[in-house]
């Protein structure tokens, strides 16, 4: 088979339990070449939907290494792009692509994407709505943020997954809460580049899922991700379309093209969380050159807007135009979706998840993945141990989404038994 007829992409550190991205490359006809994720065995005689090879690479331990391997690959036959929807691979393969000189959006795009610092000094630059911040190099450095306006959150530069992202109320606390911050980021990412501390945007939380191509945008959803408060910022529910005024939604899409620019990311999707200051005036919290959720983000614009999301991010990875991409205004809606974050809900070894096999069977879900299983241990917040559970599904309008997160809230539970070195 020629390139032309089938594209092939390297796809980084997808985990292969997530399928959408791996199904949207076999719908387009994009043939893959897996970098599997260290953490998870993937086989031959295994390989999910569209991967054709695998290429097993250390990003962490080894980037030069892994870049002359790619360059290698590259040579003896060469891929037509590369792409990851893990957040702390996008600057490598952005560096990647750019070294090989195939689509992306290049290096500096994916620091400001990346790096929490970069990002609120670009938006800052831009006119953007930011929130008092300041970075902080050294957590000697604390009384840097002295002057900011309390409550405040602190959080790594390279964090995801809101591991180490911390609420401080009041100023006698920020020195503690920095130096928790760094140790735990130091004991679970390994080193930590910096932190930012900046002050708590108080408002409801959504996210939004757009794609740009040649510098345009298309905004092609907009979800509820709740009121998280603190102190400790545990991910829970997302359910699109968001239900706000018409307004509000023009001036969220306003405000997510303009950080597109602002960061210079013109090509391929992007995941940004965004909380509405006041109720009213959306402030970014974080824009991600990715599809979100490893897949997730995927599954919900899909779902509301009816179009094949992550086979056009993968149309643009390769150099190819997307199908269906129009920018500015809203997109149609055909219907609603949700991903219910199951909660640990306590700590300690677990003893049984009750409530998920029944939702396998249930209408309204399409997918329940499940990450945490009877026997794993989970340790108490901060110290993050993972999601138990996604579970994914479809309604006629998002007030039904609700209704079915309320049935979750209850018919969800966790057992655990409490471990020796806790008792
Ligand atoms: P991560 O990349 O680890 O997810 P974020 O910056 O998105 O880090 O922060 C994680 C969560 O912490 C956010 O989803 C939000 O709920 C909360 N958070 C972070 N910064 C702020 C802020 N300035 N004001 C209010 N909440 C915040």
């Amino acid at each position: 088979m020629t390139t032309s007829q089938s594209p092939t992409l390297v796809l980084v550190y997808q985990r292969s339990t997530l399928p959408w991205i791996f199904e949207s490359a076999q719908r387009a006809g994009i043939r893959l070449i897996l970098v599997p994720r260290p953490d998870e065995a993937v086989t031959e005689d295994q390989l999910p939907p569209a991967v054709v090879e695998l290429l097993p690479l250390d990003l962490e331990a080894d980037r030069a290494g892994a870049l002359a391997a790619l360059r290698r690959r590259y040579q003896a036959d060469p891929f037509q792009g590369i792409v990851t929807l893990y957040d702390p691979a996008v600057p490598f393969v952005a560096e990647a692509a750019e070294s090989l000189g195939l689509p992306g959006i290049g290096h500096r795009a994916a620091v400001g994407a990346q790096d929490k610092r970069v990002m609120r000094e670009r938006l800052a630059a831009a006119g953007l709505n930011v929130p008092g911040f300041v970075r902080l190099d050294v957590p000697q450095d604390w009384a840097a943020a002295e002057a900011l306006m309390f409550p405040v959150v602190v959080k790594p530069a390279h964090g995801f997954s809101s591991l180490g992202v911390m609420r401080a109320d009041r100023l006698t606390d920020l020195k503690a809460a920095v130096e928790e911050v760094w140790q735990l980021c130091l004991s679970k990412l390994g080193h930590v580049a910096g932190l930012v501390v900046e002050e708590y945007l108080d408002g409801p939380e959504f996210a939004v899922e757009s794609l740009a191509h040649r510098g345009e945008v298309q905004v092609l959803s907009i979800g509820d991700k709740g009121w998280p408060e603190g102190p400790y910022f545990e991910e829970s529910i997302y359910r699109a379309p968001a239900l706000l005024p018409e307004e509000v939604l023009r001036d969220i899409r306003r405000e997510v093209v303009a950080a597109h620019a602002a960061l210079e990311i013109t090509d391929g999707p992007t995941h940004t969380e965004l909380r509405l200051h006041g109720g009213r005036h959306p402030y970014l919290l974080e824009m991600g050159a990715r599809i979100g959720g490893s897949g997730v983000s995927h599954y919900i614009a899909s779902r509301v807007t009816g179009r094949d999301f992550a086979a056009d991010a993968l149309r643009i990875a390769a150099g190819l135009p997307p199908h269906a991409f129009q920018p500015g205004g809203p997109v149609g809606e055909i219907g609603a979706a949700a991903n219910y974050i199951v909660p640990c809900g306590g700590f300690g070894r677990i003893e049984a998840i009750h409530g998920l096999d029944e939702l396998r069977a249930d209408p309204r879900v399409e997918h329940v993945v499940q990450m945490l299983f009877p026997g794993d241990v989970v340790r108490p917040y901060p110290d993050f141990t993972g999601y138990p559970a996604f579970v994914l599904s479809r309604h006629a309008t998002t007030a039904e989404a609700e209704e079915f997160h309320r049935f979750l809230e209850t018919s969800v539970r966790i057992d655990y038994t409490a471990l020796e070195s806790d008792a």
